[in-house]
């Protein structure tokens, strides 16, 4: 009953966003009926797939494109090949898919295809697959696609697979034929090779049949409950009798984009209330060495659900579940799936970041391919935010860590845009760097430019309104723009369409009589509003700002208790601005922003010493 009303809420959420934002928006609609019969021992299974697909586009559809996932774990495949030739390949992956034999590799075969019941023609290359339709889409219209396939479980070489390194064994992600997402871009039929997703907004209606003994946590709602039990049941409550040694899951997900699951004969399953009624699910190996790290996640993790609601907006499921399962660390939906054997702080950090993608990445569903850095950025930034609140680090700034990696970055001449499609990364280094702090970068000197207030305001309203879209980097921005009052198009181009670097100087400082002239200069590229910070020999404290004229914005004093004195703006092109300081007092010493949010890639020259 909750799960129903609940599903009607979002729907009208869905409904309401649309009309308030944007009348041309449009996005596709997919409703999957799966079913999978899964053989625990030869890690083979097959499924079978109704999918309705609702054309919401203005466009008449005449092919689709469906992801086959798990053909990326054969050898000479397109992952495969990518790992072993680019400089720096994950230490997950290096050679090991062009080892694996015909019963380790994955793979996803098609058995039946058909069109409204009619069969269709269709080819598959690699990891994507192309279906010519017999009659096509129109605009508004609807279609059922069905399909049957055969399929196989790679040995794990990256997040999904069997038996991983904590020896989990199934971890069931990109595990289906997963239709492409067909927007105001067209076709995003991205091949396998490395990461990021993107996929169709709709509902999952999954049932997975497996061995008794076997304990499944992932996305959706369980609907029997008691006839599987496996912790889903009050405690002496018995389940049903197997059929045949087997129980048949049924889950139900509303409003997602994905569905990810994992299974093993000997996971401990535990419950935890979380805020607003959510309930916490944790699955984690029936090992001594871990179970006390894995109690104590999960009052902190309830605090981070809290802590994400507060900041950013309140989640909108009834579960989420802590998997131990994959590679590392990886989000889906309503869940992740985690490596388990850790130390504490890393088992919570690791939760952090995961949990966090449920609002970017998750439900503020952007084109992770295309826009890496507003998943892995934000995500970033907020969880930095969320560990130093919720495990006390009080670190002074909990990003001057992604400060440090976009700088070295920068100054290592093999930079590339933050446009650039994540898979055609030169390096592996050089998109990490990228996706998770220059996006990560990207949030925090948003807050020195429009003010930390504003930044606050901004993500909170991004939430309510994109959430259950696709945004794009634009739909950020414009926000941003609209919660400041701030033109602010200049600081999207210039961070995430260019390597513009920025670069501001103290130039020189005379005293002229009672009065000192200060002279700064702009060497970098890329404009930014400056915020001077200046001590006079009484040891007094004054705040010098000059707004960036681009902007036509002036922010608020981010110290209340600090005198500041608003400047004459700085318009870009002039390189350098000159200003006095009339109030009989002596500097001391200055320092161009001593929050250190601005990215300036020379500390050394913001800094002057009498
Ligand atoms: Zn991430």
């Amino acid at each position: 009953m909750k799960y129903i009303l609940n599903g009607l809420f979002l729907t009208a959420v869905f409904f309401s966003a649309f009309a308030q934002n944007n009348n041309s928006y449009w996005q596709q609609e997919v409703d999957y009926k799966m079913n999978v019969q899964m053989d625990v021992k030869t890690f083979q299974y097959k499924g079978t797939q109704e999918l309705k697909y609702t054309n919401n586009s203005p466009d008449t559809l005449n092919k689709v494109f469906y992801h086959l996932y798990f053909n990326a774990f054969q050898p000479g495949s397109e992952m495969d090949v990518r790992s072993r030739t680019i400089s720096d390949p994950d230490s997950r992956v290096m050679d090991r898919i062009s080892k694996l034999s015909p019963s380790e590799i994955g793979y996803i075969k098609p058995t039946l295809f058909t069109q409204d019941g009619v069969d269709a023609k269709y080819v598959i290359k690699g990891t994507v697959m192309e279906v010519m339709l017999n009659k096509p889409i129109f605009p508004g219209e609807n279609t059922v696609l069905n399909m049957n396939w055969d399929a196989q479980v790679p040995l794990q070489i990256r997040r999904s697979g069997r038996n991983n390194a904590d020896g989990v064994a199934l971890t069931m992600t990109q595990w289906y034929p997963k239709l492409a997402e067909y927007d105001f871009e067209g076709w995003h039929a991205d091949p396998y090779i490395a990461r990021e997703f993107y996929g169709v907004w709709g509902n999952y209606d999954v049932t997975i049949t497996i061995d008794e003994s076997y304990t499944i946590g992932g996305t959706g709602y369980l609907q029997n409950p008691a006839a599987v039990g496996h912790g889903y049941t009050v405690p002496g409550q018995k389940p049903m009798h197997p059929v045949k040694g087997k129980y048949t899951w049924h889950f139900l997900a509303p409003d997602v984009h994905d569905f990810a699951w994992a299974a093993d004969a000997n996971y401990v399953h535990d419950t935890y209330p979380g805020p607003n009624g959510v309930t916490l699910h944790f699955f984690y190996k029936d090992d001594p060495e871990i179970a006390e790290n894995w109690k104590n996640l999960q009052p902190k993790t309830a605090e981070l659900m809290e802590f994400f609601n507060e900041q950013v907006g309140e989640y909108p499921y009834e579960q989420y579940s802590v998997i131990q399962g994959g590679d590392g660390g990886m989000e889906y939906a309503m869940c992740t799936m985690i490596t388990g054997d850790r130390n504490f702080g890393s088992l919570v950090g690791v939760t952090a970041h995961e949990l966090a993608h449920s609002w970017f990445q998750f439900v503020l569903a952007t084109n992770e391919s295309k826009h890496e850095w507003m998943d892995e950025g934000f995500t970033s930034y907020i969880s930095d935010e969320a560990m130093n609140s919720v495990m006390q680090e009080k670190k002074p700034n909990p990003h001057s860590g992604s400060y440090r990696s976009y700088f070295f970055m920068a100054t290592s001449g093999v930079e590339q845009p933050l446009t650039t499609h994540a898979d055609r990364y030169a390096s592996n280094r050089a998109y990490g760097v990228n996706a998770y702090s220059k996006g990560s970068v990207f949030l925090t000197q948003l807050g020195y430019v429009i003010g930390p207030e504003n930044l606050s305001k901004t993500l909170k309203r991004y939430y309510t309104d994109f959430k259950f879209k696709h945004p794009t980097p634009n739909d950020f921005i414009r926000t941003a723009e609209k919660v400041s009052g701030f033109e602010l198009d200049w600081y999207l181009t210039d961070w995430a369409q260019t390597t513009n670097t920025i670069d501001y100087a103290i130039k020189a400082v005379d005293n002229e009589g009672e009065n000192t002239k200060v002279t700064l200069e702009r060497i970098g590229l890329m404009p930014m509003p400056i915020d001077l910070y200046v001590t006079y020999e009484d040891d007094s404290q004054e705040l010098f700002y000059i707004p960036l004229r681009m902007t036509w914005g002036e922010k608020s004093n981010p110290f209340t208790d600090l005198k500041r004195t608003v400047l004459e703006d700085w318009a870009w092109a002039f390189p350098t601005y000159t200003f006095e300081i009339k109030n009989g007092k002596k500097v001391k010493n200055m320092m161009i922003d001593a929050t250190r949010r601005m990215a300036d890639i020379n500390q050394e020259n913001n800094i002057y010493e009498k």
